[in-house]
């Protein structure tokens, strides 16, 4: 089963990466241009510096460390070249492959993994960026090498999956076969032929997120959303077949839900929220732990979908997003501290 799926000794799949984003207007409003973070010339740790306000609060080492560290000034092609280059060359040598985004809302997740603009070279994020490579690779391929690309888009809210490229399908089930492996049943999946094709898609998928989230309250901070990639390749001479499987995940935000003033429904959104959170916090620390033989895919829905594409010979990034201004301090502590943990 699942949870008995091997893993990877020496943690060597698993990245964690943390980006940084620029002040914003309304944060340089507030505090000028102080930052609370301080990065370091190896662009491998980051420290914190706690303002007076709340540094009481908080003990030990203020310095961070991880596979990589954005500062504010990075580009978009930087970061994924980093952070995802790897990961889309494994998917097209038939291994699978998550990045994650992790951070409190409107610190760069989406930013980071989908860009302020999809279409825009310059500024495109880490998906479509991952997606012209494909495209590219099939270009520069031979003649007798048949791609074949599927895309699907889903988002989990309260541990209930929903279907991005049909508004009809709201309740979908993970299942699992032999020939399939773990999967969501009934997911719109999309032949593509094109990166245009796949850009078209996501703003479809976007769209649909957005029209549920200004009828549910802001609803999209508060869930995970995933795009899938399939993409085979099978050799026409011999009939041989690879393919490897790309989830990408901007996962919601992980701010604490102010303690005051939470009930019913936003109470046990928070739960759940923090319920797949720290599960995937658990799964990743698992993978990269030798002596740990139990990985905790079932607790949430989220560890389960991705069970195939975390440890074994996946390969995985997470990268966590923070905001640089004192304001922020305190949730940008607890982010650098789960992407710690999950190292
Ligand atoms: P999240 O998805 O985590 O809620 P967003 O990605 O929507 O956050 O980012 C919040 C705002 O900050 C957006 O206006 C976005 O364009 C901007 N932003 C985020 N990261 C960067 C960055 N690295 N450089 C410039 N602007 C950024
Ligand atoms: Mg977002």
């Amino acid at each position: 089963g699942a949870d008995g799926h091997p893993h990877s000794d020496d943690g060597g799949n698993v990245k964690v990466m943390c980006r940084f984003r620029p002040l914003n207007d309304s944060e340089k409003g507030r505090g000028g241009s102080n930052v609370c973070c301080e990065f370091h010339p190896s662009k491998k740790s980051v420290t914190i510096n706690m303002s007076k306000r709340s540094g009481d609060n908080f003990s030990g080492s203020n310095k961070f460390t991880f596979d990589r560290v954005f500062d504010t000034d990075t580009s978009q092609r930087e970061v994924y070249e980093s952070a995802a280059k790897p990961i889309i060359d494994g998917v097209l040598q038939g291994f699978n492959g998550t990045i994650f985004a992790y951070g409190q809302t409107g610190s760069g997740k989406t930013f980071t993994m989908q860009g302020p603009n999809i279409e825009d070279l310059q500024e495109q994020g880490i998906v479509p960026r991952m997606v012209r490579t494909v495209f590219s690779r099939i270009d520069n391929m031979s003649e007798n090498v048949e791609f074949s690309i599927k895309v699907s888009m889903a988002e989990i809210y309260m541990e209930k999956i929903r279907d991005l490229l049909d508004e009809t399908k709201v309740d979908l089930k993970v299942k699992q076969s032999s020939e399939k492996g773990i999967y969501i049943d009934n997911l719109t999946e999309r032949y593509i032929g094109s990166s245009s094709e796949v850009y078209e898609i996501m703003n479809i998928g976007n769209n649909h997120r957005k029209v549920a989230s200004t009828s549910m309250n802001d609803q999209s901070s508060r869930s995970h959303s995933i795009f899938i990639m399939h993409v085979n390749q099978t050799n026409l001479d011999d009939g041989s077949s690879i393919s490897g499987k790309l989830y990408l995940v901007d996962l919601a935000g992980s701010e604490k839900v102010a303690k005051t003033n939470v009930k019913g429904t936003q109470l046990d959104e928070a739960k759940g929220i923090n319920k797949s959170l720290s599960t995937l916090g658990k799964v990743i620390n698992a993978l990269t732990d030798k002596k740990q033989t139990h990985i905790p895919y079932r607790e949430s829905k989220l560890t389960r979908i991705l069970s195939e594409s975390l440890g074994g010979n996946a390969k995985t990034c997470l990268v966590i997003t923070c905001s640089p201004s004192p304001w922020n301090e305190l949730e940008t502590m607890s982010t650098l501290r789960f992407g710690t943990a999950a190292r």
